[in-house]
């Protein structure tokens, strides 16, 4: 539009576009020295097993613990280390703070306590991920299966080729995969037969109204009993009420997350919350006790 607007030039540096260029850029600059300074964290979300109603695995979510502008979410800032390239700086550092808190546990006797990791787009296209995965999980003395690497579907929808091959070496050092936000992009539910995974998680946004929309309970009710038909275990994500849980429980979900039973915190406060045996209380099993 300037070019057309002949000498008006200027105008290609709209003041509000200058001012969020520039605050991308200072964001990028910023975010290569959090690394350095130590300012990223990882927080635990518990997953909780419907039928047992206790802690299953945790989810590890990535914040920044920025200098002047507090506590920023992984939404705020994924976006742009992807674009930055550093998706990989921040992608081995999760990983490396996961296993290194899984060896504090294992090292504290603590019953072990999966940890699930997502996985960039950008790091899913990287063929040394495999690799990279193992070195970190050796690094440590972490077995594969304590460690779920969560895919998106938007990581497979580009080349399915190369996503199925990066899948499989994935799924060959025993880790665990779920696929991410499931409903949220063009992915189906073949995606589930054609590619190696052990548990989908449905996105939080098809939670939120499943007890009033009719649509969003039967999407909920035919992803669990597809995923259920190829041994698939099914997480719902974004979990707020009882009235959520209760409606799958009743419709067989296997595991929920949510602030309903709890958001994401410290490792210390995820280690206080298994010391008090946090856990649903019972009528929100799905293997209820029978009555005599
Ligand atoms: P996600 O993997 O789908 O993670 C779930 C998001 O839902 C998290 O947001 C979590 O804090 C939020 N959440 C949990 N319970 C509830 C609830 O009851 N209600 C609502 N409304 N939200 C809930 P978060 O931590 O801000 O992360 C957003 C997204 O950023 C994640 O979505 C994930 O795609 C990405 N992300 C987070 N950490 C990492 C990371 O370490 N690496 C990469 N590559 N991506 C990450
Ligand atoms: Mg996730
Ligand atoms: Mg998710
Ligand atoms: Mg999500």
């Amino acid at each position: 539009r300037a070019r057309e607007q002949g000498g008006a030039r200027y105008q290609f540096f709209a003041p509000e576009m200058n001012q969020r260029t520039m605050a991308r850029i200072g964001m990028e600059a910023a975010l290569r020295l959090a690394i350095a300074r130590d300012e990223l964290r990882l927080l635990y979300q518990p997953l909780v097993d419907l039928r047992t109603g206790a802690i299953a695995s945790v989810e590890a979510l990535v914040r920044w613990q920025h200098p002047t502008q507090g506590l920023l979410a992984a939404a705020d800032f994924i976006g742009v280390a992807e674009q930055a390239g550093l998706a990989d700086t921040i992608g081995d550092w999760v990983l490396r703070q996961a296993c290194r808190d899984l060896a504090a546990w294992h090292a504290q006797q603590l019953a072990p306590l999966p940890v699930a990791v997502n996985i960039s787009p950008r790091q899913f296209r990287d063929r040394l991920l495999a690799g990279t995965v193992a070195a970190i999980l050796n690094e440590h003395g972490v077995l594969a299966p304590a460690l779920t690497l969560e895919i998106t579907e938007a990581c497979l929808m580009q080349d399915s080729g190369a996503g199925a091959a990066s899948l499989a070496r994935l799924k060959a050092l025993g880790v665990r995969l779920t696929l991410d936000d499931f409903g949220t992009g063009y992915a189906s539910l073949s995606y589930l037969k054609r590619y190696p995974f052990d548990a989908v998680k449905i996105e939080g946004q098809f939670i939120r109204d499943i007890v009033t929309d009719s649509d969003d309970a039967a999407l909920a009710r035919t992803i669990i009993s597809m995923a259920h038909h190829l041994g698939i275990e099914v997480v719902a994500e974004g979990v707020e009420t009882e009235a959520q849980c209760d409606f799958l429980r009743r419709n067989m979900c296997d595991l929920i997350q949510g602030h309903y039973f709890a958001p994401p915190v410290t490792a210390g406060e995820l280690l206080a919350m298994r010391a008090e045996g946090r856990a649903l209380p019972p009528h929100l099993l799905r293997i209820q006790k029978q009555k005599r």
